[in-house]
């Protein structure tokens, strides 16, 4: 067992504070990575107030992580020690399970979530990268592209493969017309990568505030849906809308904008249960979805994807105990687009 130093929630109530723990010894097939920078997810801020009714605490958040190897298990052969890699939202997976397939492991159940859960041992919990180093399968090591600055790469791990596996598989390209719900750490990855993709981009943000960014960061269209025209305008438009939105929306009037066979992905997570009515969905043949993160495949394929066309995350590089302040300034939406916390000032 090796000390690791992090910042942890210790209850749902509490801001998060400075706080040692132990990680496990490396096995032989494990990759020791010395976290240099840690994105934050608006997934740490649900989970580390137990919004989700799930937390156990003392909770080290972080699943946006990107380091560099500093040692490797006898039976590694994919990294080597000073390697850039990075850590998403899993360490481990069922790999027992008949029915594992690897494209789709994190819909498997035998999931092992970077932090909030436990390991394959079913008992010891994991604790994710807010913290000097962590200890990682190799299987779940992903390389970062060396062109690609180092400190935006973070929230590729999670922001970055939540938006970029629905759009491949609801077949995002030239032709397409896709909509992002919510210009924030998720929705402005949707809008880079669906413009990489060649997909036709709009943006559906609460106000037109953002406009110029969304329209710099690759959006060809902006609308604010506190705007009821919004609405009667693009009715019918899009093949697809992905929604990254974690509150009560109108779901029946985001409907009425897909086109006959179009879909809305819910990637956002609002507390309630989403009401849809039967002629939202009826008329034009639509469908309403979830998507998950990604598999580590392709998770790895995004990071190349990303490599190829320059794309990383807009980010506010921050200190350490800076980390509550942003939480704060995340929930008021104040964040362009995504605050990632510089290891060195732990
Ligand atoms: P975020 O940075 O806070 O972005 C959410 C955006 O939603 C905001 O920027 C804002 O965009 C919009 N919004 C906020 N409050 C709203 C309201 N009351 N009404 C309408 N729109 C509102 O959060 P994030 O990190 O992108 O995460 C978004 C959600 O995705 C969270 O629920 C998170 O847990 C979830 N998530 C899911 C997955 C998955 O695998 N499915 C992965 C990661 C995160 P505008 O200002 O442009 O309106
Ligand atoms: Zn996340």
């Amino acid at each position: 067992m090796a000390l690791a130093r992090g910042y942890a929630a210790t209850d749902a109530s509490k801001p998060l504070q400075p706080f040692t723990f132990e990680r496990r010894e490396p096995r032989e097939d494990d990759v020791v990575i010395s976290i240099k920078y840690s994105g934050i997810c608006h997934s740490d801020i649900h989970q580390a107030r137990n919004e989700w009714g799930n937390s156990a605490f003392p909770m080290v958040p972080g699943h946006e992580i990107a380091g560099i190897v500093t040692a490797v298990g006898s039976k590694v052969s994919k990294f080597k020690v000073g390697d850039r890699v990075g850590v998403g939202c899993f360490v481990d997976s069922c790999t027992t399970c008949a029915s594992r397939d690897v494209d789709l492991e994190q819909y498997m159940p035998g999931l092992v979530v970077t932090y909030n859960g436990v390991e394959a041992d079913g008992k010891t919990p994991t604790q994710g990268g807010y913290s000097d180093f962590i200890v990682v399968k190799e299987g779940y090591v992903l390389s970062i592209p060396e062109n690609l600055p180092f400190e935006a790469t973070a929230p590729l791990l999670c922001a970055g493969i939540t938006l970029y596996s629905p759009l491949r598989n609801w077949g995002a390209g030239p032709g397409k017309k896709i909509a992002v719900v919510g210009m924030g750490g998720l929705g402005h990855m949707g809008v880079k990568l669906a413009h990489a993709m060649g997909a036709d981009v709009t943006v559906l943000s609460q106000s037109l505030s953002k406009k110029e960014d969304g329209l710099k960061l690759g959006a060809d269209h902006y609308y604010a849906t506190a705007d009821a025209e919004t609405f009667m305008k693009l009715a019918g438009t899009f093949d697809l809308i992905l929604c990254t939105v974690s509150a009560e929306i109108d779901w029946n009037a985001y409907l009425g904008l897909l086109k006959v066979d179009g879909t809305l992905v819910l990637l956002g997570v609002p507390e309630k249960p989403v009401p849809v009515h039967a002629f939202s969905l009826i008329p034009g043949r639509r469908s309403i979805a979830g998507s998950m993160i990604g598999s580590i495949k392709e998770t790895q394929e995004m990071l190349d994807f990303c490599g190829e066309h320059n794309i990383v995350s807009e980010i506010e590089l921050i200190r350490m105990d800076q980390v509550n302040e942003a939480y704060e300034r995340v929930i008021k939406s104040d964040v362009r687009y995504r605050f990632v916390i510089d290891m060195a000032t732990l």
